[in-house]
């Protein structure tokens, strides 16, 4: 049965605040009934501001909610989970999951075992131009994603595959469906102590090759992926949210297909160009989380989702290091 459920944020930063924004619209969902935040100045703030019960503990705050958003550094969000976990309350966690992969193993077992319902904010799911593709039925053979940012010194105390992308291989994994064979990788740490850009090549069991760049050191902002299949290419830009999709066929199934003279006789080509839903990424994701504690059904990104991008993140970075230990002996 749906009703409302009592939710708690824990951290209103920079994400935090977006998240307050948004619990406080889906008024049919939550009944945000507090933060809490160790920062002072920025607690008063928002107590002030917002006229938001402000929690002096985390433990308080954790008792009083059914359900708890994770909106705070990662290094903080496996105490904070597995506490609400022992307190038998669902969490929304933002990306990544955790710090390390046994962490992240540690948590999905134990929320498991208490019944707990858990999602991650791989808020790109919900991003129209990919929701545009959800009836395609498409298997990629082939992926180019670019996902560059301008520098932001937020978010720089990890590497920019843990930070930016770490996304792409969430939505990768999602699209391919299929067991990781190899990872070639490459990243320099340019203005930071870790990888500002890097590159992953992904091989999957079926055949299908991932290619990803992600950068924080960029003069424009991107977020585009392409896919290619035997049926169709499909273009999303995540960020200009616009979707194409061209696909092939034997049979010119529409008037307005292109015809093709190929190796392989003729073929037809058709563009689509699909509706893009006006939704609000952030609050759908907390939405469908609201739902998935409702009516027990598991979340749109599971706990077992974010495990798989954090150990696929990981691979990366051993890879990259790897590549630098390799080329350093090169050079000698
Ligand atoms: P931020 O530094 O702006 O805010 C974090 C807040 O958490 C701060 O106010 C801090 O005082 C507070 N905090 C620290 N420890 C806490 C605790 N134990 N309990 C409660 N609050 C605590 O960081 P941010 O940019 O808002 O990022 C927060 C999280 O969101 C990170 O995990 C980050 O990776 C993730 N993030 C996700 C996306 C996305 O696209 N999904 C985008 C940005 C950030």
């Amino acid at each position: 049965m749906s009703e409302m459920l009592k939710i708690g944020l824990f951290g209103v930063g920079h994400l935090g605040k977006i998240h307050l924004r948004c619990i406080q619209e889906l008024q049919s969902h939550f009944q945000l009934i507090g933060f809490f935040d160790p920062d002072d100045e920025r607690a008063s703030d928002i107590e002030n501001n917002f006229h938001i019960k402000r929690f002096h503990s985390e433990q308080e705050l954790m008792i009083a909610s059914d359900v708890v958003d994770i909106v705070t550094p990662t290094p903080t969000h496996y105490q904070l989970a597995m506490k609400a976990i022992e307190n038998g309350k669902h969490i929304f966690i933002e990306k990544p999951i955790t710090s390390t992969p046994n962490e992240a193993r540690s948590l999905l077992s134990a929320a498991k075992e208490k019944g707990i319902k858990g999602q991650i904010g791989f808020v790109e799911r919900f991003n129209p131009a990919f929701l545009a593709i959800a009836d395609e039925n498409i298997e990629p053979m082939f992926i180019e994603a670019h996902r560059l940012a301008g520098f932001n010194p937020r978010g720089t105390d990890v590497s920019v595959v843990l930070d930016l992308m770490i996304h792409d291989l969430d939505i990768v994994l999602k699209l391919v469906n299929k067991p990781v064979k190899n990872v070639f990788a490459n990243g320099v740490a340019i203005v930071s102590s870790t990888e500002d850009i890097a590159n992953a090549r992904i091989e999957f069991e079926n055949g299908a090759v991932a290619n990803i760049t992600a950068s924080r050191i960029s003069l424009k902002n991107m977020r585009k992926f392409r896919l290619f299949s035997p049926k169709a290419y499909i273009s999303m830009d995540f960020l200009d949210k616009k979707t194409e999709i061209i696909s092939l066929s034997d049979v010119p199934n529409d008037n307005n297909a292109m015809e093709l003279e190929t190796a392989l006789g003729k073929k037809y080509l058709k563009l689509k160009m699909p509706e893009i839903a006006d939704i609000n990424a952030i609050k759908e994701e907390l939405k469908l989380f609201a739902n998935a504690v409702n009516y027990n059904s598991e979340p749109t990104v599971s706990l077992q989702d974010g495990v798989l991008a954090l150990e696929l993140a990981y691979i990366i970075l051993e890879e990259i290091k790897n590549n630098k230990t390799n080329n350093s002996n090169i050079l000698r």
